[in-house]
C-alpha cells in the first residue's frame, strides 16, 4: 500500500504544515523563485520492515495509515529513527497529539494563522554567534529590529546597543576587509553572550519583505535583516526557533 493522497492531506493539514517535533515550516520559499521547496517527510511510526525503527510484529492494521505517519523535517525523520529507544512509539504518538492540539487551539484562536502561512507565521533561528548576525545583515537593503518589552534602563542599552552596532555595520560590511569582519564578529560574540546572562536571546533571519509606498504602489521587494531579541521564557519559542506573526509587506508614505 502506498500513502493515499486523502491520507497525506489530513497529515499536512493538521500539523499545520510544521514539523512535529522542532515546528518549522515545512513548506519554505526559494529564494529568488515563486516555487516553494518542500522539505517535510512523510514518516512512519512503526516501520514496516521487520528490522526497522520501532518495528513490532503484532502491529494490526495499515502502515500507511493516517494513524501510523507524522510530518517531521529531515533532521527529525533522521533523529526519531536513529534513537529509537528515546523516539519510541508511544513517545511519538503523544508528540503527535501534542503538536495537532497546539495547531488546533492556535487555529481557533486566530483562523487565519495558517492560512496565510506563507506571510504571517515565520520561524525564525537562533542566532548564536556573531557570525550568524554578520551573515544575516550581509548585503541587505533594510532592517527589521524588534525586542520584547524591555524593564529597565540597562536592558534597554544592551539592547539598543546591539541594534545600533548592526546597523551601523550593515551599509559598510561589504566594503570591509575580512579581518576587521572577523574582530567585529568576536565583540558581536560578546554581545550576545552578556544578552544571554541578562536573560535575552536573539533570533533572526534574512528575508524580503515587499514595500508599499503611496497609495499602495508597489515599490518592489527588498532583501531585509530581520532580528528579534526576547526574552529566554517567551512562549513563542520552540526549541531553537522564535516562531511568530511577522508581516512580509511594509507600508510607506501613509
Ligand atoms: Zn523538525
Amino acid at each position: 500500500m502506498a500513502i493515499t493522497d486523502k491520507t497525506r492531506k489530513a497529515l499536512w493539514a493538521k500539523s499545520g504544515n510544521r514539523c512535529i517535533l522542532c515546528r518549522i515550516e515545512l513548506v519554505q520559499e526559494v529564494e529568488s523563485s515563486n516555487s516553494n521547496l518542500i522539505i517535510g517527510q512523510e514518516c512512519h511510526i512503526v516501520s514496516e520492515k521487520g528490522k526497522g525503527p520501532r518495528a513490532n510484529p503484532s502491529f494490526k492494521g495499515n502502515y500507511d495509515d493516517y494513524n501510523n505517519l507524522m510530518l517531521l523535517c529531515a533532521n527529525d525523520h533522521k533523529r526519531i529513527d536513529d534513537l529509537t529507544e528515546i523516539y519510541t512509539t508511544e513517545k511519538l504518538l503523544q508528540f503527535k497529539q501534542n503538536h495537532e492540539n497546539w495547531v488546533r487551539t492556535t487555529l481557533e484562536k486566530d483562523v487565519t494563522a495558517f492560512a496565510n502561512d506563507q506571510e504571517n507565521i515565520r520561524s525564525l533561528p537562533l542566532i548564536k554567534s556573531g557570525k550568524q548576525l554578520l551573515d544575516i545583515i550581509n548585503g541587505v537593503h533594510m532592517s527589521d529590529f524588534d525586542n520584547e518589552e524591555l524593564n529597565t534602563i540597562e536592558e534597554a542599552e544592551k539592547v539598543g546597543n546591539l541594534f545600533d552596532l548592526l546597523k551601523d555595520y550593515i551599509d559598510i560590511l561589504e566594503d570591509m576587509r575580512m579581518t576587521d569582519i572577523a574582530k567585529l564578529g568576536i565583540e558581536l560574540n560578546g554581545e550576545i553572550a552578556e544578552l544571554k546572562e541578562m536573560g535575552f536571546l536573539v533570533f533572526g533571519t534574512k528575508r524580503h519583505i515587499k514595500l508599499r509606498g503611496e497609495n499602495f504602489k508597489d515599490l518592489g521587494a527588498f532583501e531585509t535583516a530581520s532580528i528579534v531579541i526576547v526574552r529566554k521564557d517567551n512562549p513563542s519559542i520552540v526549541s531553537d526557533f522564535l516562531i511568530a506573526k511577522f508581516s512580509n509587506k511594509m507600508n510607506f508614505g501613509f
